[in-house]
């Protein structure tokens, strides 16, 4: 099998390079940062098919600067909107943010995506198997997020990244992160795979052990935020500030770092509260955790 890795620069710290992946000159895998740039060096290569394995701006630049066919997961395809129509997706985090007395401010963030304004041009079909390439589902990061199979190499997109933990995904109508995640890492353990190929960082030449560790952060994580309840009911943001996150103090994060912290948090609050160790309690019309 012929892999040519093609690193594209993104305009974050972090993550900031982004890797495409060209597989047999037959299968693009992924469509660089959101830009026209991106899209332009991508289209140089003239492959057969295109697999986007979710809809973060540092995926997706192809669907919205280039008009070819690509295959993007069902599940992905209605978040495309967020790059179109921000404030829908604002206005109902910030709602949810509201129940939980958490500042809304944090979700005005998202605001950046109003300037982008951009719709897609490519054309989006259904996933689908592409001849010997086995597309999984892998979700979790992003609920309709897919990884691809081939030869015993997995493409994997955000879904395994060499030294950072991928994000758990929350959004008010994705709350099942945790969980999917954790399924997404075992059924990755019964699949021979001998490398993976991520869309950030290094390559993994010793897969089961990466899942292995990421199956231990999370387990941990969830204990961490069990841990943060205290016997009194206590607060989403407060719960959030006690978690020992990989880039610092909560309290010092930016307002999009705080955005972010508190939907892990509340992915992981969900899937607590799904095995019956917490439960919900309104305080003074604020929703608060206890535990069970
Ligand atoms: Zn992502
Ligand atoms: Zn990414």
């Amino acid at each position: 099998m012929e892999i040519e890795r093609i690193k594209l620069r993104t305009p974050f710290e972090n993550p900031d390079y982004v890797y495409v992946y060209v597989v047999n000159s037959e299968l693009m895998i992924d469509g660089g940062f959101c830009s026209a740039e991106h899209a332009a060096k991508l289209e140089e290569h003239d492959v057969k098919y295109r697999i986007i394995t979710h809809h973060h701006i540092d995926h997706v630049g192809l669907i919205f600067f280039s008009d070819r066919n690509v295959i993007l997961h069902p599940l992905e395809v209605r978040y495309l909107e967020v790059y179109s129509n921000p404030e829908k997706f604002i206005e109902v985090y910030s709602k949810l943010f509201q129940s939980f007395g958490v500042n809304e401010r944090y979700v005005e963030t998202l605001k950046i995506l109003t300037a982008l304004n951009l719709k897609p041009r490519a054309k989006i079909s259904e996933l689908r198997e592409v001849k010997e390439f086995r597309v999984i589902e892998t979700p979790g990061h992003t609920s309709g997020h897919v990884s691809v199979l081939a030869d015993n190499c997995l493409f994997s997109g955000d879904f395994m990244l060499s030294n950072t933990t991928p994000n758990i995904g929350f959004y008010p109508d994705y709350t099942s992160g945790v969980a999917d995640y954790l399924q997404s890492l075992h059924k990755v353990l019964e699949l021979e795979i001998d490398t993976v190929y991520p869309a950030h960082e290094r390559v993994i030449r010793n897969p089961q052990k990466r899942v292995y560790e990421l199956i231990e952060h999370c387990t941990s994580r969830a204990k961490e935020v069990y841990d943060a309840i205290r016997d009194k009911p206590t607060m989403l943001e407060d719960i959030a500030a006690k978690i020992n996150w990989s880039i610092g103090n909560y309290w010092e994060f930016d307002d999009f770092n705080r955005f972010m912290a508190i939907c892990e948090t509340l992915a992981f609050l969900h899937y607590l509260e799904e095995q019956g160790k917490i439960r919900r309690e309104v305080v003074d019309g604020v929703v608060s955790f206890t535990l069970c």
